[in-house]
């Protein structure tokens, strides 16, 4: 069963992928989400083969980037950077309260190491001892962070099939 952070990952890629065109070759509906076990990245352009990460964060008021973001694995992070690989990242904001989203944006040629900052391993006691990630720092982008779309979270699973299904064609509401 998915966990509540898995399905806010899930929601947030299928913010983007419903209300983001490719940022390189500018078509809309062309994102489409990957594997969850697809490393590198979350979403994939079917036209041009853009690739993008997807970060879901909870939010009070669903517009305002928190300053950390809770990120993925330290080493592989630290081997893209080292090899000087980024990825453009698709920040998604959700305040369920009000039931809003927005979608923020940064291109990978604005993003440098220091972005990412290494967390201390986690304890022998935890689940995956030794296991070290990473934080998103976003003070230190903020003022490069694009906001590409704001509106109202889709209707929650309660909803009809029907809703349901033209929400995932993407059929305006
Ligand atoms: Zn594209």
């Amino acid at each position: 069963m998915p966990t509540a952070k898995q399905d806010l990952g899930a929601l947030g890629e299928r913010l983007v992928v419903l209300h983001c065109a490719c940022p390189r070759c500018k078509r809309a509906r062309t994102l489409k989400t990957l594997p969850p076990n697809f490393k590198c990245a979350d979403v994939i352009c079917d036209f041009c083969g853009y690739l993008g990460q997807v970060k879901a964060s909870a939010s009070g008021e669903g517009l305002t980037p928190p300053g950390l973001l809770l990120g993925a694995a330290w080493d592989p992070q630290k081997q893209r950077m080292d090899s000087g690989i980024y990825f453009p990242l698709f920040l998604v904001l959700v305040a369920s309260d009000f039931g809003r989203f927005s979608i923020h944006y940064l291109s990978a040629d604005l993003q440098m190491p220091e972005l990412f900052l290494r967390r201390a391993p986690l304890k022998a006691t935890a689940r995956k001892p030794g296991w070290e990630g990473f934080r998103y720092n976003l003070d230190v982008v903020r003022d490069r962070l694009v906001l590409l779309a704001e509106g109202r979270l889709p209707r929650p699973r309660s909803a009809s099939p029907t809703a349901q299904a033209s929400l995932l064609a993407g059929s305006p509401s």
